[in-house]
């Protein structure tokens, strides 16, 4: 369908405001331009992902957790708010359960190897997985492991 001037007035996809959208975005623009449309949809965007994309998950992880190693400082004091990382609440939440989760599986096989040692405490993790693997995916199963060059 064309248009005389390219463009037809739509809906934001956040605020439901009437907006005319760039001709040079056409189709692709969702939203009216405000700054809070843009954050919210961001926001709306990464809470999708997180729950369908465990890569977006890792990376999640591995940045909550840089940040946390950059700012030791940091503690969940209320009034705070300028020193808060740059992932939104939910996301924070779910990567400190993960984190003391990884805390007690370190202390669990720490305490049942007898190792405090922590390229042993590795090894010995190494060896759970390796054998958690095992126990979960049985030889045959469908399950691809071979980046770790263990079964293809
Ligand atoms: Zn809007």
């Amino acid at each position: 369908m064309s248009t005389d001037n390219g463009a037809v007035d739509r809906r934001c996809a956040v605020c439901q405001r009437f907006f005319t959208p760039n001709p040079r975005l056409g189709d692709r623009q969702k939203l009216c331009g405000r700054k809070t449309c843009r954050q919210q949809y961001k926001n709306q965007w990464q809470r999708d992902e997180y729950v369908k994309n465990s890569r977006f998950r890792r990376n999640v992880f591995r940045r909550v957790r840089r940040w946390r190693w950059n700012h030791p400082g940091y503690s969940r004091r209320k009034g705070q708010s300028g020193s808060d990382p740059p992932v939104s609440a939910v996301l924070r939440e779910v990567s400190e359960s993960v984190l003391r989760l990884e805390f007690a599986v370190n202390g669990l096989a720490s305490h049942t190897s007898g190792c405090r040692d922590r390229e042993e405490l590795r090894a010995v993790l190494a060896r759970c997985v390796e054998r958690g693997r095992e126990v979960l995916l049985p030889v045959g199963a469908e399950e691809k492991v071979d980046r770790y060059g263990t079964r293809s």
